[in-house]
């Protein structure tokens, strides 16, 4: 693209024609605040509504200040960001913002990692003059994943864009006018009665409390507290790359050990990993890949581990639910197979029992609660907790987290593979399918375990992979805007897979929506993805079959996977719901 000479602050750049002058300010370093904006680089999406005015700059010649990160440059444009007309209407148009929100700073979910909060300190607010009308709408709860608070949305429209462009679930979109409006659901609907696939997408991008999650984490402490309660704990491979982050650690800094360390300071009766129900997953989708392909079954085959892409699929897919997989995810099966097979090992029942467990995730809090995935008498899974409010348990309990000595997580139900670790990020649960479907059905050893050509960040990727005589056709998507392009050229006969992974998140689990925040840094997310793969290297083992505890499981309780009593404790079924 051509390129523009312009000057920002005194200072002459060149740049393409096209950039925004927010951007163009970055390129030789100067600042400029915001607060609506969001560019979501891998989406190719970008909140322009440029609705909050924080980010103003004056232009040569102009009388009216523009918005840097709408405006784009043009030939000898001259900009000034650090005038006193620009940082006055800055402060005046966030002191307007704070003119009708609820002052619980002390008390809010989001205090000290609030982006309206960090913005009133950068701009050295101490006074508003400015009085708005407060709102005063509920809370709505309905959900179990995701709490809305009306009053606390400013309205910069970055969850419906998430919603919209990005997930095109459509559930979000602005409502009223003046000081009452808000992005919300249509007819203010609760959240439980519309399609929300709960990815949470929304609650990682919104930069106050509107959106957050549910908080889980009293009821945890008091299962801890009873005694006559064994309380077991399951961590999701995505937690253990992101944890660290919440006490000053760098991104992808791998924090397994420490993990297992302070779930036992905090009292946890069982320390499991759910990197081995990972495995256990493997064993029962690649088992039921093999089936597919070799008896004629449906294919594509759809992974399901991913609760957010079932919940979409049910609603606007619901005449295609005979190709996902049937397998729960691993987070149920690990509950599944605690409260029946570890259960019996330690002569504890299932009702003195709690599962916890520890995800990167906030539709796993709803997945928890679909009764198809539960036995009669009890729930699989308890409680789920963030990684952001596991964060928070430990720094409640005053652990001193990132100078934790490692251990191990217990034996029975914590020992995994690397294909178990690389659920955590987008391609990595049909690599660990692969590696398992290559020797079960060529007979051979895999030599070359990893399979770079499903690997990265892009959208939507497609790859061949020659197994015996067949060649496989892979595809894999992220986002939910992806997966519904995929799933749509298949509804239209236009493409063909045999086996296809969704998640919901960008780059995966380790984009989920109850990581720590990470504010559009695709940097974070790639340390994030090479964390896991670092992890995958340095297992022994990297295949999901050679996992001598899934082996023991099967021989001692579950018989053959893909078998009768497997299908009873680890396979589910899909419901079809409305497009609301
Ligand atoms: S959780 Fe996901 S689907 Fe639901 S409103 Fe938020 S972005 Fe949309
Ligand atoms: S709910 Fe949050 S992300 Fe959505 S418009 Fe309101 S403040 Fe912005
Ligand atoms: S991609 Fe992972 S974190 Fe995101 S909704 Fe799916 S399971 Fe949860």
């Amino acid at each position: 693209m051509k390129n523009v000479n312009i000057t920002i602050n005194g200072i002459e750049l060149q740049v393409p024609a096209g950039t925004t002058v927010l951007d163009a300010a970055k390129e030789i370093g100067v600042h400029i605040p915001t607060l609506c904006h969001m560019n979501l680089e891998e989406f190719g999406v970008v909140n322009k509504v440029a609705s909050c005015r924080v980010c103003v700059v004056e232009v040569q010649g102009r009388a009216a200040l523009a918005p840097s990160c709408a405006e784009t440059v043009y030939e000898g444009m001259v900009i000034r960001t650090d005038t006193i007309k620009a940082i006055n209407a800055r402060r005046n148009n966030l002191e307007l913002l704070l003119s009708n929100h609820p002052f619980e700073c002390l008390t809010c979910t989001k205090n000290l990692e609030c982006e309206l909060q960090a913005l009133a300190q950068e701009l050295n607010i101490r006074e508003i003059h400015a009085k708005g009308e407060k709102m005063n709408y509920e809370l709505d709860t309905s959900s179990k994943s995701i709490i809305k608070d009306p009053n606390k949305c400013i309205m910069c429209r970055r969850c419906e864009t998430m919603c919209n462009d990005v997930q095109t679930v459509g559930v979000l979109s602005g409502l009223n006018r003046g000081f009452d409006a808000v992005v919300g659901s249509a007819f203010h609907l609760d959240l439980a009665d519309t399609s929300c696939t709960y990815c949470g997408q929304c609650v990682a991008v919104c930069p106050t409390a509107a959106l957050t999650e549910k908080n889980d984490l009293p009821h945890v402490w008091r299962a801890l507290a009873r005694e006559s309660e064994h309380v077991v704990v399951q961590v999701a491979p995505a937690v253990r790359v992101a944890i660290g982050e919440m006490f000053g650690m760098e991104p992808g800094s791998i924090s397994t050990g420490k993990i297992a360390t302070a779930l036992r300071r905090l009292g946890f009766d069982g320390v499991f990993d759910t990197d081995f129900a990972a495995d256990l997953t493997i064993m029962e989708e690649a088992s039921e890949l093999v089936h597919r392909i070799q008896h004629g079954g449906t294919l594509p085959m759809l992974t399901s581990c991913c609760p957010a892409w079932v919940k979409f699929f049910e609603h606007q897919f619901p005449d295609m639910l005979d190709i996902p997989s049937t397998c729960k995810s691993p987070q149920v099966m690990m509950g599944s197979i605690a409260k029946t097979y570890y259960a019996e090992k330690v002569g504890i029942p299932a009702k003195h029992m709690k599962v916890v467990s520890i995800m990167p995730c906030v539709a796993k809090k709803a997945e928890a609660a679909r009764p198809e995935l539960s036995k009669e008498e009890h729930l699989n899974v308890d409680y789920v907790l963030s990684t952001r409010e596991f964060g928070h348990m430990i720094k409640e309990a005053g652990i001193d987290f990132a100078n934790l000595e490692d251990s191990e997580f217990d034996s029975l139900m914590g020992e995994s593979t690397g294909a178990g670790v690389i659920f955590g990020t987008t391609g990595g649960v049909i690599e660990a399918a692969t590696r398992t479907a290559y020797e079960w059905i060529t007979g051979e050893t895999l030599e070359k375990i990893d399979f770079e050509q499903l690997r990265g960040l892009e959208g939507i990727r497609e790859a061949k992979v020659q197994i015996g005589d067949l060649e496989l056709n892979i595809g894999i998507a992220h986002g939910l805007g992806n997966a519904r392009k995929l799933l749509e050229a298949i509804r239209a006969g236009e493409a063909s897979f045999h086996a296809i992974e969704i998640m919901a998140c960008p780059g995966g689990c380790i984009g989920g929506g109850g990581q720590p925040y990470h504010h559009g840094d695709q940097d974070v997310l790639l340390k994030r993805q090479k964390a896991i793969y670092d992890i995958d290297k340095s297992m022994p083992r990297r295949k999901s079959h050679e996992n001598p505890m899934i082996k023991k499981l099967y021989d001692d309780y579950l018989g053959e996977p893909y078998g009768k009593k497997a299908h009873e404790l680890l396979h589910t079924t899909y419901t079809p719901r409305e497009k609301i």
